[in-house]
């Protein structure tokens, strides 16, 4: 069984620099876990502390049980692929592809056998005697997956596989690792700060930011109830929209701010004591409504930029001096400088406390 566990693991570089702050996770057996989270947030580093690349300042790592603190990189059973390939450029590719068994001391027509099994499964059969040198981006990272994959590890971690294709490229490989997950049952850890590849691929997704975990959950769990604004604001695009202000309750709840006095018909179950609170309601972009004319429950917004993406358009407002997206089915498209009267949906709304930027309702 290929169990992760991370029990309060932690990161401190000698400069002092807390770049992961006590992580607390476990993998199942043949999960697919994405990290995903900005640059900097310590993703990349709480990956190569589970593949044995940078030593573990605190807390305890077990694969399978076993404690693997101090076990050196080549006998902890994983295989890692990197976002630059680094494959080795004199090799060929079944040469490649059959590196790790050699080195490992397998009989060379048990490394054949298995380059050959890989490179089917990978359709990279014509490719086995070329160079990486003659091979495109696409084609070299399906040989580093490859590599990985001929050990057969019990773990395999990915760090930004994806991240030096072109869009098409990126998309294709994506179905490709989601299948090959399938197919092999592996656990695997998958790093990117991609956030379409996290929610597509990722059965749960492990957000970063800071060295710090802000929630762990499925995509749609992470997409319908994020645990804090900063969660809200990274998963989404375009971007949730955030409206500063205050809360009163008179007949029923508004939210009184730069944007005017926005009443909230529908809201129930907030307790009576977060009157004149300071918050940050949340609303998505497709969770705002146009309607025909003003009222208390809408927020009035002059429309700037008008993005039509094909199957969608993206309007890009202003209120109360701030920024506002709405989606749209594609019919309707209106001029910029048009004021437009929009009612958020009750039952989406997203609230998180001013100060501390927790969710709390
Ligand atoms: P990116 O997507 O840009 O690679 P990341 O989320 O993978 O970012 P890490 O590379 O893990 O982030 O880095 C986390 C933090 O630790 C960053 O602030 C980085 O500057 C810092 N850091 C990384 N390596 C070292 C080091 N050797 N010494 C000191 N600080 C480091």
């Amino acid at each position: 069984m290929a169990v992760v566990r991370l029990e309060a693991l932690r990161k401190e570089y000698p400069d002092g620099h807390v770049a992961v702050a006590d992580a607390t996770l476990e993998i199942a057996d043949g999960e697919l876990l994405v990290l995903v989270g900005p640059s900097g947030c310590g993703k990349t580093t709480l990956l190569r502390m589970i593949a044995g690349l940078e030593p573990i300042t605190a807390g305890t790592l077990t694969i399978g049980g076993r404690v693997m603190n101090e076990v050196p990189p080549k006998d902890r059973d994983i295989a890692m692929v990197f976002q630059n390939y680094a494959l080795y450029p004199h090799m060929t590719v079944a040469e490649n592809l059959g590196f790790g068994l050699r080195l490992r001391g397998q009989h060379r027509h048990e490394v054949a056998r298995r380059v050959r099994e890989v490179a089917r499964l990978l359709e990279i059969e014509p490719w086995l005697d070329a160079r990486p040198g003659a091979l495109s981006g696409g084609q070299q990272q399906r040989v580093a997956l490859g590599r990985a994959l001929v050990r057969n590890p019990r773990v395999f971690l990915l760090d930004e596989p994806l991240s030096n294709l072109d869009a098409r490229l990126r998309l294709s490989m994506r179905l490709e690792i989601a299948r090959l997950h399938r197919r092999l049952g592996a656990t695997m850890i998958y790093v990117t700060h991609d956030q379409i590849e996290a929610m597509t691929l990722g059965q749960r997704i492990v957000m970063l930011d800071g060295g710090v975990i802000q929630q762990i959950d499925t995509p749609m769990s992470l997409y319908r109830r994020p645990a804090n604004r900063f969660v809200a604001g990274f998963l989404g695009s375009p971007a949730m929209n955030f409206l500063p202000g205050t809360l009163r309750l008179a007949d029923g709840w508004a939210l009184d701010g730069p944007h005017g006095v926005l009443t909230l018909p529908g809201v129930a179950g907030w307790p009576g004591s977060w009157d004149r609170r300071e918050v940050t309601l949340g609303v998505r972009p497709e969770d705002l409504h146009p309607v025909d004319a003003p009222g208390l429950h809408t927020l009035s917004a002059r429309v700037e930029v008008v993005e039509p993406v094909g199957n969608e358009v993206f309007l890009n407002l202003r209120t109360g001096g701030k920024p506002l997206v709405v989606r749209l089915p594609p019919r309707t498209l209106p001029e910029p400088g048009t004021l437009v009267h929009l009612a958020p949906d009750p039952s989406m709304l997203h609230l998180f406390d001013a100060a501390s930027g927790e969710r709390i309702g």
